[in-house]
């Protein structure tokens, strides 16, 4: 069936309430199959970006002062436009970016639950009353929005990860310039469209298309008060140094290299059905995604047998097919990169247990010329090779053996990520204690390595993360500034 082609307006930014289109464009294509185009999106210049802030700046007083009921509640009526859609966002979603369908409409599913909860955080943005020092006074706390803010999203989220940004940059009362990845063009679109049918006024949020250029001119903006980052490692390096000098806002959301730690008392068959769940669902491309198993050599062989039995039997396939266990990849680069680790791996001693190449994948006969890397897992992986310390964002998955607890935390922190951090074990000192010591930011116990909930925070430690976390109250130590007062009366 030929997929329904992009209209022109959605291919655009959007600012100050008007799709505005670009001097220079960027083709996208669906990375399943490169024969089908999406069509040439806005590629936007510095100058574009600061459009965009003009418009930003230019409404952030009415904006503030619309009061967060008013704002909580235009956020509420997109999320109803995007419910409505959601088998719409969901195609979008596949279609640029790779994942499985069911993977998409679970994005959809997750963009929604945190708009609900982020609106209902309207009606609190509380802040504290205390005793006063002095008779006769009220002494109290109370919140205000930091100004415009620039939002720099990846691919690999292109709906949950501008949601959970946009939705609570609204509710501040902060304006906003949405800079999403150049790789997902069509979804950051549809999600801006949302939002203006449900009434958000013009200017408040706008889209600049593009990659660096204009991302960067965000940073250098002086009217732009915080980044809201999530991305690779370098570039939230690039933009913290490029914000230092004015003492920019930022919030970093960066890379992972997430263990399973699984010791010799675990419930093998549940950890080796989370392992596969945490490293090849959305072809590994997830920062918290599963890339290293650290398990206790006695259990190890049946362990990787129980895990081979599964990633062996997934199909690799467009996202859009019934049956497809496994996407492609987003691009060549991220392909190219996989395929290459894997033989660099090879060559530092690491045993190919399954997978390690390219996938061939068909359609009504026709081979697909898309980005797909077979589920790949290596074991006897050195846990300070590369493989085992780096960030490869694929469906590769190094398996590093430990002796008991001690051990396979050292090997756990020894990599200078710290997004997520699982544990499969029986025993409940084991289970407490890992609490305390595993250096990362999401915890689990005997459940897969990802996955959130809305209303927890979603963050890293170490070099995962810089500023405060995203999707719970405690974003609010980014948009917004609190105040003190003291009221003699
Ligand atoms: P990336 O760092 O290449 O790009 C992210 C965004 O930054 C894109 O919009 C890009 O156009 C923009 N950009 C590039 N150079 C810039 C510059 N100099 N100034 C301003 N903006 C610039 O990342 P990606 O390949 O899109 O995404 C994959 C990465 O994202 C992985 O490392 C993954 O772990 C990470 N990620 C982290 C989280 C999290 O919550 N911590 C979630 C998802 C993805």
């Amino acid at each position: 069936m030929p997929a329904e082609p992009v209209p022109e307006r959605l291919r655009r930014n959007h600012i100050g309430g008007a799709w505005t289109s670009t001097a220079r464009t960027r083709a996208d294509v669906n990375p399943a199959d490169l024969d089908d185009q999406l069509g040439d999106f806005a590629e936007s210049s510095a100058a574009d970006a600061t459009a965009a802030v003009d418009a930003a700046w230019a409404v952030r007083e009415s904006w503030e002062a619309a009061g967060p009921i008013e704002r909580a509640a235009v956020v509420r009526r997109a999320a109803r436009l995007i419910e409505a859609e959601a088998d719409r966002f969901a195609a979008a979603i596949t279609r640029e970016q790779g994942k499985r369908l069911g993977e998409a409409r679970g994005e959809v599913d997750r963009a929604l639950a945190i708009m609900e909860f982020i609106a209902g955080e309207g009606r609190r943005l509380n802040g504290i009353t205390t005793p006063a020092e002095e008779p006769r006074t009220l002494a109290m706390t109370f919140r205000r929005p930091i100004g415009v803010v620039g939002l720099i999203t990846p691919w690999n989220f292109p709906l949950a990860i501008p949601v959970w940004k946009v939705a609570p940059a609204l509710v501040a009362g902060c304006t906003a310039v949405l800079k999403p990845s150049p790789l997902t063009p069509l979804t950051a679109a549809l999600l801006v469209d949302a939002f203006q049918r449900a009434g958000v006024p013009d200017g408040v949020l706008n889209l600049v298309q593009g990659d660096r250029d204009p991302g960067a001119a965000l940073v250098d903006d002086h009217r732009v008060a915080g980044i809201s980052f999530t991305g690779s490692l370098p570039v939230g390096q690039a933009i913290n140094v490029a914000g230092a000098g004015r003492l920019l806002r930022t919030q970093l959301e960066l890379g992972g290299k997430n263990a399973v730690i699984v010791l010799a008392d675990a419930d093998l068959a549940a950890a080796a059905a989370a392992i596969v769940h945490g490293a090849f669902g959305q072809s590994g491309q997830r920062c918290s995604a599963t890339s290293r198993v650290i398990v206790d050599r006695r259990v190890k062989d049946e362990l990787v047998g129980r895990v081979m039995a599964r990633a062996a039997s997934m199909r690799v396939g467009p996202g859009d097919v019934d049956g497809s266990d496994l996407g492609p990849v987003i691009n060549d680069v991220r392909r190219d990169a996989c395929l290459d680790a894997i033989q660099r791996a090879i060559a530092a001693g690491a045993t190919v247990r399954g997978g390690g190449g390219p996938a061939r994948v068909e359609r009504d006969g026709r081979e697909l010329d898309g980005y797909y890397v077979q589920p790949t897992v290596l074991s006897e992986v050195p846990w300070d090779s590369e493989l085992a310390q780096e960030e490869i964002f694929g469906p590769v998955l190094a398996v590093i053996d430990c002796d008991g607890f001690d051990d396979a935390v050292r090997i756990s922190n020894s990599v200078r990520y710290g997004m997520s951090a699982t544990i499969f074990t029986a025993d409940q000192g084991s289970m407490f204690q890992a609490l305390n010591v595993l250096d990362a930011g999401m915890l689990h116990v005997n459940r897969p390595g990802v996955g959130a909930y809305a209303h927890l925070p979603h963050m890293g430690a170490k070099a995962s993360q810089l500023g405060a976390p995203e999707c719970s109250p405690d974003t609010w130590a980014f948009y917004t500034d609190l105040r003190s007062a003291c009221i003699r009366y």
